[in-house]
C-alpha cells in the first residue's frame, strides 16, 4: 500500500513548534516581524502573499505588506528592499517571485541580492545559496526544507540513497539538490537538456520533481517502491491544480508519494515561518539558546 505523505499534517506540526518559539520570544519581550514585498497585481502572487500573511498571523508573527506597481522601476524595488533591510523592527523579508515582466530594468537576481542576507527568509541571496553550497547555511530555501522534511517523514536517513532531482531552478531544484547532498544522498540533477530521463529515474530510490509540467513523471519511469515528491503546481485550463507527477498511476508503484495540493505547498509555508524565527535568532544571537 502506498503511503500518501500528508503535507498539511506535517506542516501543522512544524507550525505549532514555530508558534511555541514565537511565544517564547514574545514572553522575553521580543517582537518578531516579517515584511513581504509584492510587485504588480498578479492574482496567483496575491494569493501566495495572503497565505503567508495568514500563516504569520496564526503563528504570532507580525506581518507587513509593501506593494509596488507592476510597471515600477527596478531601482524602486531595490530601494524598498534596502530600506526594509535597514529597519531594525523587521526580522524577515520576502520578495514575492516572479517579478512581473513589466518592471522597468527587471533584474530578479539583483533585486533578491538587495535583501540583507540575515533577513533573507527565502534563502535565495547569493550569500545564503553560497553558504548552502559550503554546508554552512542557516537560512535554507523553504521548499528545499519542505522536500527534505517530507522525505525524512518516511525515510529518516538519506545516507547513500539514490535521489533524482528533476529541475535545477534557483528557487527549487538547485537548493534542494544541495541540501539532499549535504544529507549524504547521492544526487543526480536532471533538467531540460537531460537526454533520457527514464534512465535516471528508474535507478532512483527517491524522485523529486520540480519542472512545471503536468504528467512529466509517469508510472513507467518509476521503479517499484520509490519515494516520489511532487513540487509542481500547475493550473489546468479547467481550473484544477495538479503537480508534475501522474499521481494516480505513479501511486500504484511508489512506496510513498506527496499529493498536489496538500503536499509540499503547506510545508514550504511552514518552513518560511521557521526561517523567520531562525533569522530573528541570528539577529539576536540566540541560535544556541
Ligand atoms: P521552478 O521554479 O518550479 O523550479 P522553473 O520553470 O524555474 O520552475 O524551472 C523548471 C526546471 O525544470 C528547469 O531547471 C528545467 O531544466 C527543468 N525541466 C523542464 N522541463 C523538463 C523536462 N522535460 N525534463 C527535465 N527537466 C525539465
Amino acid at each position: 500500500m502506498v503511503k500518501i505523505i500528508d503535507g498539511k499534517a506535517l506542516a501543522a506540526a512544524v507550525r505549532a513548534e514555530v508558534a511555541t518559539d514565537v511565544a517564547a520570544i514574545k514572553a522575553d519581550g521580543g517582537r518578531i516581524c516579517f515584511a513581504a514585498v509584492l510587485v504588480g497585481d498578479d492574482p496567483a502572487s496575491q494569493i501566495y502573499v495572503r497565505n503567508k500573511q495568514k500563516a504569520c498571523e496564526k503563528a504570532g508573527i507580525e506581518f507587513t505588506l509593501h506593494t509596488l506597481a507592476g510597471n515600477c522601476q527596478q531601482r524602486q524595488i531595490v530601494a524598498l528592499l534596502k530600506k526594509l533591510s535597514q529597519d531594525k523592527t523587521v526580522n524577515g523579508i520576502l520578495l514575492q517571485l516572479p517579478l512581473p515582466a513589466t518592471v522597468v530594468g527587471r533584474d530578479e537576481m539583483a533585486a533578491i541580492n538587495a535583501i540583507d542576507p540575515q533577513k533573507d527568509v527565502d534563502g535565495l541571496t547569493n550569500v545564503n545559496l553560497g553558504k548552502l553550497a559550503n554546508r554552512t547555511a542557516d537560512l535554507v530555501p523553504c521548499t528545499a526544507q519542505g522536500v527534505v522534511h517530507a522525505i525524512t517523514s518516511v525515510c529518516p536517513d538519506l545516507t547513500g540513497r539514490n535521489v533524482v532531482m528533476i529541475g535545477r531552478s534557483r528557487i527549487v531544484g538547485r537548493p534542494t539538490a544541495l541540501l539532499l547532498e549535504n544529507l549524504n544522498a547521492t544526487v543526480t540533477v536532471c533538467h531540460r537538456s537531460t537526454r533520457d530521463l527514464t534512465e535516471h529515474t528508474k535507478r532512483a530510490d527517491i524522485i523529486v520533481v520540480a519542472a512545471g509540467h503536468p504528467n512529466l513523471l509517469t508510472a513507467k519511469m518509476v521503479s517499484r517502491g520509490a519515494i516520489v515528491i511532487d513540487v509542481g503546481i500547475n493550473r489546468l485550463p479547467d481550473g484544477h491544480l495538479v503537480g508534475d507527477v501522474d499521481f494516480a498511476n505513479v501511486a500504484k508503484k511508489a512506496a510513498a508519494i506527496t499529493p498536489v495540493p496538500g503536499g509540499i505547498g503547506p510545508l514550504t509555508i511552514a518552513f518560511l515561518l521557521r526561517n523567520v524565527v531562525t533569522a530573528y535568532r541570528g539577529q539576536h544571537s540566540l541560535q544556541n539558546h
